[in-house]
């Protein structure tokens, strides 16, 4: 009787892991702490040539890099890490890779410099922090982050903010450092094509990709979302774009997902983009797949913005709609390999 008992339990058990698998989208056991699932999704950056016009190596060197930034983050997450530790990491990494336009390697100004924007949100907290403007912080994620750990406010700009990373010992840099021999030679290219008063769309100014993000669900069920970048080729010098503003480039909340945002900054902001598909999903009752899709096409396209966004819900649930040519992206979770798509 009492084996005939432990028998029902076992396969009663064993029914509930199997069903559980059928409904969640991730499942396998990682080393992790909590409920063990987590998730990793980052891009970088939307816009680019069509397909079948990059180098071939080119495309590979991207690929690889996104491939390491996933490793990253499944490193982090595996071992029970929290979400906002790993798109941290996953960023910083992004920005010390010249590939990216984001850290060394970032589009520059109309007067051939590096103004660089990042924000990180916290969706177990709500709290969150940015920078705008910056010129000499090695990894403007981080300094985000201090804003969000050490001062009440969200978000500092400019000479103030680059103090500010000084005096917490981040590391700074002559910002000569974030310029590549690549991005000046597009710098010269663009300077006659673009007028940075004039933000429409020119075909050098579509060449233009590379702003980073990372969303990230632990394996505690807590979200979270980054993003840097280095803004707009050919910005006007002192212009900031979503990707630093909580709301427009990033968004996190464990009570509905995690977005980040890349692509046309102004269109972003005017429509508070990574906010909207939050907010369909809390009020909507929307799918983050109808969400995020109703966000970059139905919004932001219809009024002419081009860009894309990757995000992550409560459930492990991803979503990357873009409306550009390509956008560089890469999904990990606990239990399934990397996945790197270019277009
Ligand atoms: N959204 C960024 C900005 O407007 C640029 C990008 O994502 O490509 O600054």
């Amino acid at each position: 009787m009492r084996k005939t008992g432990i028998l029902f339990l076992f396969s009663f058990l064993l029914m509930g892991g199997w069903l559980a698998a059928q409904v969640n989208p991730v499942t396998a056991v990682s080393k992790g702490g909590g409920d063990k699932r987590w998730v990793v999704v980052v891009h970088g950056g939307a816009g680019g040539p069509a397909k079948g016009t990059m180098k071939p190596e080119k495309e590979k060197q991207y690929s690889d890099s996104l491939g390491r930034a996933l490793q990253i983050g499944a490193g982090i997450l595996s071992s029970g890490g929290s979400s906002l530790d790993a798109v941290e990491a996953v960023i910083r990494f992004m920005e010390d890779c010249p590939l990216f336009n984001a850290g060394r390697g970032a589009v520059l100004t109309n007067d051939g410099k590096a103004e660089l924007d990042a924000s990180i949100m916290d969706g177990k907290t709500g709290k969150a922090g940015a920078v705008a403007g910056v010129t000499i912080i090695k990894n403007p994620i981080t300094a985000a982050r201090a804003v969000m750990d050490k001062t009440p406010y969200v978000m500092l700009a400019g000479n103030g903010a680059d103090a500010f990373a000084k005096a917490q010992g981040l590391q700074i840099v002559d910002p000569m450092y974030f310029i590549t021999p690549e991005r000046l030679e597009a710098w010269k290219t663009a300077k006659d094509k673009i007028r940075p008063e004039q933000p429409a769309p020119t075909s050098a100014e579509k060449e233009k990709k590379g702003t980073v993000g990372c969303v990230a669900l632990d394996s505690y069920g807590n979200l979270a979302a980054g993003t840097s970048t280095g803004g707009m080729m050919m910005k006007l010098s002192g212009r900031v774009g979503d990707s630093p503003i909580i709301g427009a480039g990033t968004y996190a909340d464990n009570n509905s997902c995690a977005v980040s945002c890349t692509g046309q900054g102004e269109y972003f902001i005017r429509n508070c983009a990574a906010y909207s598909v939050a907010v369909q999903l809390v009020y909507g009752n929307k799918t983050l797949e109808d969400a995020a899709h109703f966000v970059i096409f139905d919004i932001l396209k219809q009024k002419g913005g081009e860009g894309g966004l990757i995000a992550v819900d409560k459930d492990g649930h991803i979503a990357m709609p873009f409306s550009t040519n390509a956008m560089f992206r890469g999904t990990v979770s606990a239990g399934a390999q990397p996945e790197i798509k270019i277009y």
